[in-house]
């Protein structure tokens, strides 16, 4: 078993809840004095035992978008030194900073995870997230350097170069999404290129995927293959250790975990910029407290679906609302549409009306390679746009 933290991944449960305790109450009194939103909603909180954290306010994503850009931070802005974008509901911008000491922190965390996954300081990890998953690819570097191991970080559009880059420098760690492995096995397979002849050992997912899924990039790639599961809103990677048993340990020093109404809240417990309390992720989740095989004493995750609606095409996190705002600013407004995401892309159904075509001047093609062209500028995703007669009653 490979510990990067022993001190705190194997740390016995009670000194691990009475370390939760302190730094919870230390964050009360940081968000009390620096966070205007917190000072009045929590004046008189106090909490003696972790179950006291019932009587706290709930943090929504909604308070964060209305706080937009610095309004959530707890220190001034000459302090933040790294500044973060992330969707927040509906597609509106959310921000996320971090200190200095948020950047070593943040390495760190991902260090347990990347040192779970086998990487030492003699191993190469090539780190290909684009997409929405740059951000990501910042923080899996950071957690590489932690570990000291040498990184090369690139973007993921260009297969070739990635099959070059693996061929030539000769990593054995490969961090990258779900759909870029699978593209890659494709690629590997067409060109008779033998995964054995390369060196990598471990895939490393952006995400959770399916065991089926799991089993298949096994298969292609020949590694062992261990999944990230973070939130992006908080923090990804680095809220969770997914263990050789295959279990997703929360990094309970730095995040409190809990379950309401089938929801998880994460509390954060260290973060100095910007502290969050009871953030509702609009994640089902389950939490598991038994022993794990691993010896690691925290709380494990089991992530279920989104509970907002939350898209995913290529990667890339998408709203309906933010399709229906493209298709606001073209001749299809206030059409019906449905919605299906494939592979790489959304297949948009509209609903066609006799009055949207009956004074057209465009060709229907024009139209539809036009809306596409635009859901590729405005939300950088992949759109197929095909016309159906519209539903009975619509
Ligand atoms: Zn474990």
């Amino acid at each position: 078993m490979s510990v990067f933290d022993r001190r705190y991944e194997l740390m016995p449960r009670a000194e691990l809840e009475q370390l939760q305790i302190e730094r919870l109450q230390a964050l009360l009194v940081r968000l009390k004095r620096n966070v205007r939103r917190y000072r009045e909603l929590i004046a008189d909180a106090r909490v003696e035992s972790l179950g006291d954290i019932e009587k706290l306010p709930m943090t929504t994503p909604e308070d964060v978008a209305c706080s937009f850009p610095y309004g959530m931070f707890a220190l001034p802005l000459r302090e933040v030194i790294r500044l973060h974008s992330t969707m927040g509901p509906d597609g509106c911008p959310l921000v996320i900073g971090h200190t200095q000491n948020d950047l070593a922190q943040w390495g760190r965390l991902v260090a347990r995870q990347l040192v779970a996954s086998g990487v030492t300081s003699n191993d190469v990890v090539m780190i290909t997230l684009g997409g929405g998953l740059y951000r990501g690819a910042l923080g899996y570097a950071l957690g590489a350097e932690t570990v000291e191991a040498s990184v090369i970080a690139e973007e993921p559009y260009h297969i070739d170069a990635q099959l070059a880059m693996l061929q030539s420098y000769r990593p054995t760690t490969l961090i990258t999404s779900p759909s870029n492995a699978d593209e890659l096995i494709r690629v590997m397979d067409a060109r008779r290129i033998d995964p054995q002849s390369l060196h990598l050992r471990t895939l490393l997912l952006s995400r959770p995927v399916d065991g089926e899924t799991r089993e298949r990039l096994k298969a292609g790639m020949l590694v062992g293959v261990q999944c990230n599961f973070g939130v992006d809103t908080v923090l990804d990677p680095g809220l969770c250790v997914e263990c050789e048993a295959g279990r997703f340990h929360v990094n309970e020093d730095q995040f409190l975990v809990e379950v309401h109404d089938g929801e998880l809240l994460l509390t954060t417990l260290g973060r100095e910029a910007m502290p969050l309390l009871r953030y509702r992720t609009r994640m089902a989740c389950e939490i598991v407290r038994d022993k794990c095989s691993c010896g690691r004493t925290s709380a494990m995750l089991q992530p279920g679906e989104r509970l907002d609606g939350r898209l995913r095409v290529n990667e890339i996190p998408l709203y309906e609302k933010q399709i229906a705002e493209v298709l606001g600013q073209t001749p299809t407004a206030g059409h019906r549409f449905t919605l299906r995401v494939e592979e790489r892309k959304v297949v948009i159904e509209i609903e066609m009306t006799n009055e949207l075509f009956s004074d057209m001047i465009w060709p229907i093609v024009h139209l539809q390679r036009k809306i596409e062209s635009e859901f590729l500028a405005r939300l950088g995703i992949e759109a197929e746009v095909i016309f159906v007669a519209p539903s009975p009653g619509g």
